[in-house]
């Protein structure tokens, strides 16, 4: 037999997919494969049992196999976990909910009184009007009669043969639209392929149970277990678990229909929660919107709304499915609320509204290669955040005026060893010719403990975003980026390039940043002068940016850390994720102490984290002193267009009324 431990550093722990990738991993050995976490040991075969576990970020697993492939087996496992177990995105972009998103078009304020507002949580931006209808959830007949043992596994054997097709169908269409999330079908199809649910349900009909009640029981028992776990990301899988469960309850009934029976008009669709398959399944022709009295913006079905363009409110209380069938509604997905039988001021306001959001999104698109000017003549540098050679194309397509920030760990990502000097040199090459001369800021490794590379070892840390991460661990590796400076340094030649610095928190590493960039310099002979900075995202910086602005060229701040950091929120917390407001004046005075030290020395700052791209924040960043905005490629049309609106002197009287809130949502319901 063979064992190790290993650590799990998948941000999210071993949620859904990293679960699923494991899982697959093991399956491919003969070695009976057991993994072990606190009190709990399980099959490694097993996704249910796997996810059960509960292993969050920084968990520590144990594996055992034995049998004759053991040794390949355990390769194999370490070789997975340690590269990610296919999730390489360490950058994921967090919304104020903690999903990847393009940043809606303002949020249009949409006035109604208290005593008709149902408030929610925001969970898919737009606003949708029109009357509502409620699903209902059928329950499934589940056959009593007792068949024989054979003859009941071979009715269920038939049953999961059939659901197997309905997901491979459901997970094809949903491709078509949102490729990424399509994958939750093909864990909801490992599930039905779990071995140890199987054997579960095995005994339940050998115990004379019908195919039905077996199938039932089993689901519900380990649902339960998955429901009760105290990390919420994994608990909320047990929906996953009872959506499969049901598709096969119904196909066992004989109820073939998956798809729910909407009336023949327009509707907004309430629903006490809705499972990934309810929302996939979705008439878009029909469904304006979808409001939910439970559910959160993490869960799979809010994610498949904001895949499908389908403005959605989640968690918004049982009060919901108590209103009447038909009843008027204004949802608004960007304030999370539903009006109810709004009169006839608030619905023509809430038209013109989705009108102009409608005709704003299409004009924004129209002048997105226009430069940002506000109203009284201030240009704003709008550039884009990119990780790649097709983002690059992609953001010099949609209007950016440069690359604020170029996250090069992806090249580092998903392989064996680091790339060679050579091959980063062709891409910091490419992206350069990409732009056609405007610049791109390189930001050099920002890796750690958080999402370690194969190929670098860093000791397992307990609190890895205190770790050794960023300029922190590539100073203690001065070969990795000594030949990453030698790459930038080479490629500058072929268009405007500039290297940034990350998470620098003391004078000294910028100091010894700077001085391997002279020594490379003198090495390769270069001329071209590269503009040197660094990220303002550790509040110890901010602080003392009055120190760094003589030595550097440019700032660019770095919201999503600076906001983790100040507030002690994780970023990627499923819960705290939506108080770790970077609006919260905290923040905002550690913004306005860097511009501040910026401009006395005659340099300019920029923001590259999400907050750039929020429409409530824009404002009050220019107002703040911030001279270049980087945002994702889809947020530049948008984020031009807002700015072209603003008056420079009114986003600087509202900075100054933001700097005196004393909370987050203080300044958040503040207006310009
Ligand atoms: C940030 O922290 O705001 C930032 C832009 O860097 P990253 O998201 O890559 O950590
Ligand atoms: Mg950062």
């Amino acid at each position: 037999m063979k064992a190790c431990d290993l650590v799990i550093q998948n941000v999210t722990g071993l949620h859904a997919r990293p679960a699923r990738e494991f899982v697959n991993v093991a399956k491919q050995f003969k070695a009976k494969i057991q993994v072990q976490h606190g009190e709990k040991k399980v099959n490694a075969k097993s996704l249910i049992s796997i996810l059960a576990l509960g292993v969050r970020s920084g968990g520590t697993i144990r594996v055992e196999a034995d049998g004759v492939d053991e040794m390949e087996a355990m390769v194999a496992l370490e070789t997975a976990v340690s590269s990610g177990l296919g999730e390489n995105h360490h950058h994921q972009e967090p919304s104020s909910n903690g999903q990847p998103q393009p940043a809606p078009a303002p949020a249009p304020v949409v006035a109604a009184t208290a005593d008709n507002l149902i408030v929610g949580l925001p969970a898919a931006p737009g606003i949708a009007i029109g009357p509502i209808f409620q699903l209902t959830k059928q329950t499934v007949a589940v056959r009593q009669t007792f068949a024989g043992a054979e003859a009941e596994k071979a009715t269920l054997a038939a049953a999961l043969t059939t659901a197997q097709q309905q997901l491979v169908a459901l997970r094809d269409q949903m491709a078509a639209q949102a490729a990424d999330e399509a994958a939750i079908f093909d864990v909801h199809r490992d599930i039905l392929d779990d071995p140890e649910l199987e054997e579960m349900v095995r005994a339940a009909i050998d115990n004379k149970q019908s195919a039905a009640q077996a199938w039932q029981s089993s689901v519900e028992a380990r649902a339960k277990i998955m429901a009760g776990l105290d990390d919420p990301l994994l608990a909320a899988r047990a929906a996953d678990l009872r959506d499969v469960g049901e598709r096969v309850l119904r196909i066992l009934a004989g109820d073939e229909a998956t798809g729910a029976s909407l009336p023949d008009h327009p509707i907004i669709l309430i629903a006490h929660d809705l499972s990934p398959s309810d929302t996939a399944a979705l008439d878009k022709d029909k469904v304006l919107g979808i409001c939910t009295a439970a559910g959160g913006p993490t869960a799979h079905a809010a994610i498949i709304a904001r895949a499908l363009g389908l403005p959605a409110v989640v968690s918004a209380g049982e009060k919901v499915l108590k209103l009447a069938a038909e009843t008027a509604v204004i949802l608004n997905g960007h304030s999370g609320t539903l009006t109810r039988n709004p009169d006839e001021a608030t619905l023509t306001a809430a038209r013109a509204a989705q009108e102009q959001e409608q005709a704003q999104r299409k004009a924004a698109v129209a002048a997105a290669a226009d430069p940002a000017i506000t109203q009284d003549g201030q240009r704003v540098e709008v550039v884009a955040n990119i990780g790649n050679v097709a983002d690059a194309q992609q953001a010099y397509a949609a209007g950016a005026e440069g690359v604020g920030l170029l996250r090069t760990e992806f090249l580092f990502m998903e392989r064996d060893e680091a790339p060679s000097e050579e091959e980063q040199f062709a891409v910091y090459r490419d992206i350069a010719q990409a732009l056609h001369n405007q610049p791109v800021i390189v930001r050099t490794l920002d890796i750690g403990g958080d999402k370690p590379l194969p190929y670098i070892n860093v000791p397992h840390e307990e609190n890895p975003f205190l770790g050794e991460r960023g300029i922190r661990l590539c100073l203690n590796r001065p070969d990795l980026l000594r030949q990453q400076l030698r790459a930038i340094l080479r490629a500058a030649s072929h268009g405007t390039l500039r290297i940034m610095f990350p998470m620098v928190a003391d004078l000294g590493e910028w100091h010894a940043a700077k001085q391997m960039v002279q020594e490379v310099q003198a090495e390769i002979g270069g001329e071209t002068a590269v503009s040197l900075g660094i990220m303002i995202e550790i509040p110890a910086a901010a602080l003392m940016a009055d120190a760094f602005a003589p030595e550097v060229d440019f700032f660019s701040i770095g919201t999503n850390d600076l906001t983790q950091y100040t507030l002690a929120m994780d970023r990627m917390h499923p819960t705290l994720a939506k108080q770790a407001d970077g609006l919260h004046p905290a923040i905002l005075r550690l913004i306005h102490t860097t511009a501040e030290a910026a401009h006395r020395a005659g340099k300019w700052v920029g923001v590259c984290g999400e907050l750039g791209a929020d429409p409530q924040a824009l404002p009050i960043l220019l107002g703040l002193g911030v001279d270049e905005l980087s945002v994702n490629v889809p947020a530049l049309a948008t984020v031009k267009a807002q700015i072209r609106g603003l008056q420079l002197a009114d986003a600087r009287t509202l900075a100054q009324q933001a700097l005196q809130c004393r909370t987050a949502a203080e300044v958040r319901a503040l207006k310009i």
